[in-house]
Parts: C-alpha cells; structure tokens; sequence
C-alpha cells in the first residue's frame, strides 16, 4: 500500500483524511504541531497519541526521514554546509547562514538539475527528481535541530530550480509560512529562478508576497546563451517582459542576480547595458563573487571590478548590493558537496 506523505498536507487536508478515519478533527491539529512546531520524525515521538492511535495513524501515513550524511562549519563567516541523505539514498545540500537579523536557509527544491547552468556544480551532478514540499520543510527543521536555532528566513536558492518543481515548491512555501507551523512571514521567503518564464506569470497570477529573484548573470542573448541554455528557450527580452509585469502585478520589487564573472561580464560596458535592459522594472540588483567551481572553467571577478560594476548601476539609479561571500572555504555554492559526496559513493 503506497502511504501518504503526511507532512506535506496541509491543515485542511489532514483534517479531511482524519475524519475519513473516523478520529476527531481535533486530532489533525495535534499531529500538524508535532510534525511542524517539533519537527517529529517518527510517530512514536507524538507521545500525546495513544500507541493503538500512532499505529493507525503510521498505516495510512509515512514520515519521510533524512539524515545528515556531512557537515562543514565555516571558519570565517557563520556558514554551515549540509549534505542530507534522503530516504530513498539521494542527496541534497542545504546552507546555513547567520545574518544580523537572524539565520537564513538555503533550501534546495530538487535533488540534481536539469538546468545546466554552466558555471554550477548542481548541473554537473545531473537530475534525479523533485523534492516533496516536505523534503524542503526537513531541511529546515533539521538544521534547526541541530544547531538548536530558529530560521527566520528561507531563500529557496539551493540546488534545483523550484520553477521546474512549481506545484510542490508553492506548497512548500505555504507550510513554511502558516501560523500552525514555521510561521515564517512572506517578506522572508525568497524564490529564485533561472527564469522559466510561462511559470512566472502562472506564479504572478497568485499575487505572491514573497520575493521573486531572478538569476539573470549577463544583459544579453550572447552571453547570457553560453552560461545558461535556459536563455535559448526564453530570451533576455522575454524573461525581462515576464519580470517588468510580475513586479506590476504583485507591487513587489524583483530581485535580480548577477554572478560577477572574470572577464565574461563584469566590464563597465556590460554594466550599461543592464542598466539600458532593466530600466523601468521595480528592482534590486544583487551582485555576486561567483564561488568557484572545483571544475569549472569559470572565476569570480576581482573586488575592484564588482566595485565598478556597482558604481555604473548605482549611477543610473538602481539600488544594488554586493553579497557578502559566505563560505567559500567549505564549498558553498550548490552542488559541490553532493557532486564530491556522489563520487565518494560511486566509488565505496
Ligand atoms: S544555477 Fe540553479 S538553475 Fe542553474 S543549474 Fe544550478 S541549480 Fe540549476
């Protein structure tokens, strides 16, 4: 009998299945606190359920389990690494960060991409599958527990493109952010996308409160086409026409990135002519030392030339930030852990 995965449903929905099982709706709310306020793994830790009660329950419903295969503290920045074994031997990477306003994950919406986004080590460790909305939630509360924190906000940044996962992700950002569970607000949550285009204006139509950041990395078909083969299927000026709206529609500012790249596309000019492209789109543009790729033929620029760059854009009038780069020293940048991890697996 193939079980439901029960913390993926949200309240209504466990309210449903426990009526249908004869069992008072109380109960749904009970279940729902211990698999989202505790994070419970097994049924056998909602101790408030009789055993007769747990063992029913555990006939129609399963909790899927991952395990923390590896973990890298930064030395510099206060930046945890993780490789998350996931029940069926896949592996997916999460990333822990400490911010003056609390911590921010970096969750990862599929195991692998199909993307094949250059300059990223997710795409060399091709595609598995999506991840189930409560897959993205385990990252979270495990990280939680493990370092006996609260994440305040989630950046769905990690490996995979949660476009290319919609329904699954939007579920997954509406268990994250309801009252019963995480409760973490929408202005926390941040979605970002190489930017498949007929799923932006799906996700527009939903008017969405929480942060679209678009992967744009080149102002240009060129260059934009060699790092990253969505382009060829959605161009600059399309996936630009799909952002211009979605930043009318939802009065929300859409965050663009920007990978700073050695002598790709970090000159003066380049910076121009982004600012010429984004002109008039509600925006923030966030610049980024590429983290290096162990086999990749791709560097990050040097500080002085992301300095320029951002002083082009600021010039005309866009508001831009240079992220701080976090743990470059235990291979922050998705992808890297799992690919070294698969090897070392590949090869036992
Ligand atoms: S950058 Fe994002 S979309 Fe591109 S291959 Fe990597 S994970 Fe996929």
């Amino acid at each position: 009998m193939n079980k439901t995965d029960i913390k993926s449903m949200n309240m209504e929905e466990l309210r449903a299945a426990v009526t249908e099982m004869g069992l008072p709706s109380f109960r749904a709310a009970q279940i729902y606190r211990w698999l989202h306020k505790t994070g419970a793994e097994s049924f056998d830790e909602m101790t408030d359920l009789s055993l007769s009660l747990r063992e029913k329950i555990g006939y129609n419903f399963v909790i899927f389990s991952s395990s923390i295969e590896k973990k890298l503290i930064s030395e510099y920045n206060d930046t945890v690494k993780y490789l998350f074994r996931l029940h069926d031997g896949e592996f997916i990477e999460s990333v822990l960060m400490k911010y003056s306003y609390g911590y921010t994950l970096c969750v990862s919406s599929q195991a692998g991409c199909r993307m094949g986004c250059s300059f990223c080590a997710s795409a060399l460790g091709g595609f598995s599958r999506n991840l189930a909305a409560s897959e993205m939630l385990a990252q979270i509360y495990s990280a939680q527990r493990d370092m006996s924190i609260r994440v305040s906000h989630i950046v769905l940044m990690g490996m995979g493109e949660p476009l290319d996962n919609y329904e699954n992700v939007t579920r997954f950002i509406e268990l994250a952010s309801s009252e019963e569970g995480l409760n973490i607000g929408m202005r926390n949550i941040s979605l970002s996308t190489c930017g498949i285009v007929p799923k932006i204006y799906e996700l527009m139509k939903t008017k969405p409160q929480f942060t679209l950041s678009v992967s744009l990395h080149a102002p240009n078909d060129v260059l934009r086409s060699e790092i990253m083969p969505v382009n060829k299927k959605w161009g600059v000026e399309e996936l630009l026409r799909a952002c211009r709206e979605y930043a009318k529609v939802t009065s929300r500012r859409v965050s663009f990135e920007y990978a700073m790249i050695d002598s790709f596309n970090d000159t003066p000019e380049n910076a121009l002519e982004l600012a010429g492209r984004l002109r008039g789109i509600l925006c923030h543009i966030n610049l980024i030392p590429l983290n290096e790729v162990r086999e990749g033929e791709y560097k990050g620029s040097p500080r002085d030339r992301v300095d320029a760059f951002a002083r082009v854009l600021s010039e005309k009038g866009f508001a831009v930030t240079v992220r701080r780069r976090l743990g470059a020293d235990i291979n922050a940048s998705c992808g890297q852990l799992r690919r070294g991890n698969s090897a070392a697996v590949a090869g036992r």
